[in-house]
């Protein structure tokens, strides 16, 4: 499905968006790659959305990315004999690892590893950093804290302990069944939550063993310090504002965004900006002019795509969401001030092989002269990728014989993906190219494209021919070489 944009949207899918009219309807709006949560949900309920999100896709025609979230080793307290209690600022609260139902002076936490982790003058925070515990007194299986925020603390609320490195293990059991059934299912992308070294990666990698992507959440203190060694083991990145703000103070999160989109760009691997982009739109139709700038903001700094959570996932307006952000996406392309600032960004001066000179090439050559698009083979994704990082103003065509590659560049700026056959000679990818740009709506029979593509056909990493094809075929024939 065409877009007018070059930003990707992410859409989460819940109870909010589970049927098939529902997900059709949040395709057509905008979304290009849906969210699956594995912290909510059985099985067979992530199954059922998979299945139709390929139905969606197969019904019209167009490429849709797939993102299973891992949950990873989020900490939570137990369950409270009365569901749960207002802690008032002052007051003593304990915590420990006794598994009896909790009262306003305890609750169980069932984590050994953060006792042992824990000293006096740490902070617990509790139900996304609402609350906030310092330890005053801590054992091996206890820790006796002061509230410092009060608040209501309910069954099963999430706690972060930012002040200390914990040795969690990077997957839990439950990671590693909900990683082996997603990526059976055939999901093209795989995140992973808390990440908090690049070793974190490397092991989830050897379980995914290529059957997906990997896209490493970035929301713990640790992880923005290791930024670089996460970066270069993962194939995408979140900003993942959510927990990130709770971890850290919250005014450090967008100097944080920028920093990252940044570096993303010039790795050329897709980031996500995610969490509360239209909070608002959960129960209202209309978003917050806050909000609304939010988005705008991480479509200038240049993310590859803007991500909707709960809006889509269990809001009241999940189309709207949708549309709010594509249209704030059409707006902001067509700002002359949008081009400036991602022209200003482009980082130069990475060209370090052969493709990195011909994708520069071709966007240099593309904004010279008329050109309606720039085309390009790929198997790996990894051309597209490096013609993505160009940020060119004519639309990327990406042709792969891959569908696992179009289906994982859904989520790349400015990717727009087709299907092509496999190709043995260089004529016939021109001309498979002009096609698709036509059939696509792209050009038409008097423009011209350029098409990049590798000699030897079919062999990652080789691209090293540049052409500046007309997009009328008997043009094409008989004069090209072979
Ligand atoms: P989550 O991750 O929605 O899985 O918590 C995103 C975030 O923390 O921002
Ligand atoms: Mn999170």
């Amino acid at each position: 499905m065409r877009r007018l944009r070059n930003v990707k949207i992410v859409a989460t899918l819940g109870p909010a968006s589970s049927t098939y009219e529902m997900i059709r309807a949040l395709h057509e709006a905008g979304a290009d790659v849906f969210r699956l949560n594995m912290s909510h949900g059985t099985h067979d309920e992530i199954a059922e959305k998979h299945k139709i999100i390929r139905q969606v896709e197969e019904d019209l025609g167009s490429t849709i990315g797939i993102l299973a979230d891992l949950q990873g080793p989020k900490l939570r307290v137990g369950v409270f004999a009365n569901d749960g209690e207002m802690l008032e600022i002052g007051a003593a609260f304990r915590l420990d690892l006794d598994p009896a139902k909790g009262d306003n002076a305890r609750v169980s936490l069932p984590h050994p590893e953060i006792f042992a982790a824990l000293e006096p003058g740490k902070h617990l925070l509790v139900n996304d950093g609402k609350i906030r515990l310092r330890v005053t007194e801590c054992g091996p299986d206890f820790a006796n804290c002061v509230v410092i925020a009060g608040g209501l603390i309910s069954d099963r609320k999430g706690v972060n302990v930012p002040d200390v490195e914990l040795p969690l293990a990077a997957l839990s059991k439950k990671d590693r069944s909900d990683l082996e059934f997603a990526a059976e299912l055939g999901v093209d992308w795989m995140a992973l939550s808390f990440v908090q070294r690049a070793a974190d990666v490397e092991e989830a990698r050897e379980l995914i063993k290529g059957r997906a992507a990997v896209l490493s959440k970035i929301e713990k203190p640790n992880a923005v310090e290791r930024f670089d060694e996460i970066l270069a083991v993962s194939d995408g990145i979140m900003v993942a504002r959510g927990d990130l703000g709770v971890e850290l103070p919250v005014q450090n999160v967008p100097p944080i965004q920028k920093r990252l989109v940044r570096k993303c760009r010039a790795a050329a691997k897709p980031v996500i900006v995610a969490t509360q982009m239209l909070e608002s739109m959960i129960e209202s139709p209309m978003p917050t002019r806050a909000e609304v700038s939010d988005v705008a903001t991480a479509i200038y700094e240049g993310a590859d795509a803007v991500m909707l959570s709960a809006e889509s996932a269990a809001g009241s307006f999940p189309i709207e969401a949708v549309t709010t952000m594509d249209n704030v996406a059409v707006e902001v392309e067509m700002d002359p001030t949008y081009t400036q600032i991602i022209e200003a960004s482009r980082s130069g001066s990475t060209r370090a092989s052969v493709a990195d000179g011909i994708v520069a090439a071709a966007r240099e050559i593309s904004e010279t002269t008329d050109i309606k698009a720039i085309a390009c083979f790929t198997q790996s994704g990894m051309t597209a990728l490096l013609t993505a990082r160009e940020r060119p103003r004519v639309p990327i065509i990406a042709l792969t014989s891959q569908i696992g590659t179009a289906r994982r560049l859904a989520l790349s700026w400015g990717c727009n993906c087709v299907l092509a056959g496999r190709l043995d000679r260089f004529k016939m990818a021109v001309v498979s190219a002009v096609r698709a740009a036509r059939d696509e709506g792209f050009a038409s029979k008097e423009d011209q494209i350029v098409v990049t593509a590798g000699v030897p056909f079919n062999v990652t990493g080789s691209t090293n021919i540049l052409r500046v094809a007309p997009c009328d075929e008997s043009l094409i024939y008989p004069a090209d070489p072979e």
